[in-house]
């Protein structure tokens, strides 16, 4: 490489983050709570692929929603010329795929999933253009106790990740049939209030007038908080629906407020509709989102399955736990392996390997470019890793077979010892048992003996 060549970085894609190592123990906290949490409602995992076609999403969100009209990376395969997109939520690439591999032959089915979306948005605080989520979707399952039990579980999944002030909106935004009557009365309404209305209410008025409803835009707080309400118009079973979701929810102590004008970003919702939001978030306060989409499956071509699910922001919802105070359990291994002369490093691969299948984790001294480091600055190094232990395998140990054991959380003057290889396994098993045990084995006078 000549040297008055400076070569250029590339750097990541605006809106699109790295996860870093430091970020990585949160990060798993989270998805093995959610995991667990799932699992014991009898929920399974699906993945599908990030990129489906651009028609798959237009038919199933809607056209005149933020997501299709302004929000998708869509692209043409250079290839074939299919027109692509990739994926700025999951409920159709699940909907999809249930409907091509016939999932619900056999009956409901609950399933669930988590990875990345992406979404054109301008990135900010909460706001990402590649961004994570983890969804469940209840498919088949037609009754309000099906809506309850997400919300349910969602409730469990807060109180697991110690996450509180998360309060559930609610709302039933009726069948297609109701809305289009609220519809007629919500058009005549706003159109008396045109003046007020922005460039985008303005243009959705006669497409797509429910979702002005949701407007952020201070002017037309007054306007909406007074329009024409859905659940005015809801008929008998829509209202059944939503008073038996209620009860359910008050029988297991949730509490919620219904919130006439949450209607979802999504169109195809009908009857239940939920949000999850936290005030700890600023602007970007919604943590998760939800409802009922009995139609989805039809609009696909499927057999009429009614479903109902939610999709919540996991970078929206570690942030919230970061500011609970949680970090995630840490990167910490349980023993670092210091090493001297080859003879050294081949028995520690050989003792990693012993520690590894006794279930400990290890992390084996390995040379970087300024070489394998003298013996200080890979103790250095085994402190800075957090090990209980360290083993360290000098050249006179490696002539003799022997190992030395430091406990790394100890006073210095008792903290180490010699002992044979063979025993060394055993010896540190012993040590961290004892180390749990309330630290029992600090009394053990084989473990006090100095070598270096
Ligand atoms: P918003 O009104 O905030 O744009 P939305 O209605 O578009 O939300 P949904 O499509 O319901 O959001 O997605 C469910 C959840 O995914 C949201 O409640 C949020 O927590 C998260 N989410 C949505 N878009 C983003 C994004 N661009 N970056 C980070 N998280 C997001
Ligand atoms: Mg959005």
């Amino acid at each position: 490489m000549s040297e008055s060549k400076k070569i250029e970085k590339i750097t990541g894609i605006k809106g699109m983050n790295d996860i870093l190592p430091e970020q990585s123990a949160i990060w798993e906290l989270f998805e093995n709570t959610v995991q667990s949490v799932l699992k014991s409602y009898g929920f399974a995992q699906m993945r599908t692929p990030i990129v489906e076609s651009t028609h798959l999403f237009a038919r199933g969100i809607g056209a005149v929603t933020d997501i299709v009209e302004k929000e998708m990376y869509s692209f043409e395969d250079s290839m074939n010329g299919d027109k692509l997109t990739l994926r700025p939520e999951n409920t159709a690439g699940i909907v999809r795929a249930a409907i091509e591999h016939n999932i619900t032959y056999e009956g409901p089915k609950r399933v669930w999933y988590q990875g990345p979306m992406f979404r054109h948005e301008r990135p900010q605080r909460g706001r990402y253009r590649q961004f994570h989520q983890v969804g469940a979707e209840a498919l088949g399952f037609a009754g309000p106790d099906s809506d309850a039990e997400l919300i349910v579980m969602c409730q469990r999944l807060w109180d697991d990740l110690g996450l509180k002030n998360i309060r559930l909106e609610l709302n039933s935004i009726g069948d297609a049939h109701e809305r289009q009557q609220h519809r007629a009365e919500l058009i005549a309404y706003l159109e008396q209030h045109k003046d007020v209305l922005d460039a985008e209410a303005q243009r959705r008025l006669y497409s797509n007038p429910l979702r002005i409803l949701d407007t952020k835009t201070p002017a037309m707080q007054e306007i909406v908080n007074q329009a024409p309400k859905l659940l005015d118009f809801l008929g008998e079973e829509s209202r059944a629906h939503f008073e038996g979701l209620q009860a359910i929810l008050r029988h297991n102590s949730i509490p919620f407020t219904i919130n006439p004008r949450l209607v979802r970003g999504l169109d195809y919702y009908n009857r239940t509709v939920f949000e999850w939001v936290t005030d700890e978030l600023g602007a970007q306060g919604t943590v998760c989102g939800g409802g009922r989409y009995d139609s989805l499956f039809t609009i696909f071509g499927g057999k009429p399955t009614p479903a109902c699910g939610f999709a919540m922001g996991v970078e929206r919802l570690i942030e919230l736990m970061k500011l609970n105070g949680d970090t995630g359990a840490t990167n910490q291994c349980d023993v670092y392996m210091v090493h001297q002369g080859e003879q050294a490093q081949m028995q520690a691969f050989v003792l990693a390997e012993r520690l590894r299948d006794a279930g400990m984790d290890v992390v084996l001294h390995c040379a970087s470019a300024a070489g394998i480091g003298s013996f200080k600055s890979q103790m250095k190094k085994a402190d800075a890793s957090g090990a209980s232990y360290a083993v360290i395998i000098g050249e006179d140990e490696a002539s003799k077979d022997l190992v030395s054991i430091k406990a790394m959380r100890e006073e210095a003057e008792n903290n180490q010892t010699t002992l044979p290889f063979l025993e060394a396994v055993d010896f540190i098993l012993d040590a961290i048992a004892g180390h749990h045990d309330d630290h029992a084995h600090c009394d053990n006078p084989n473990h006090i003996h100095n070598h270096h």
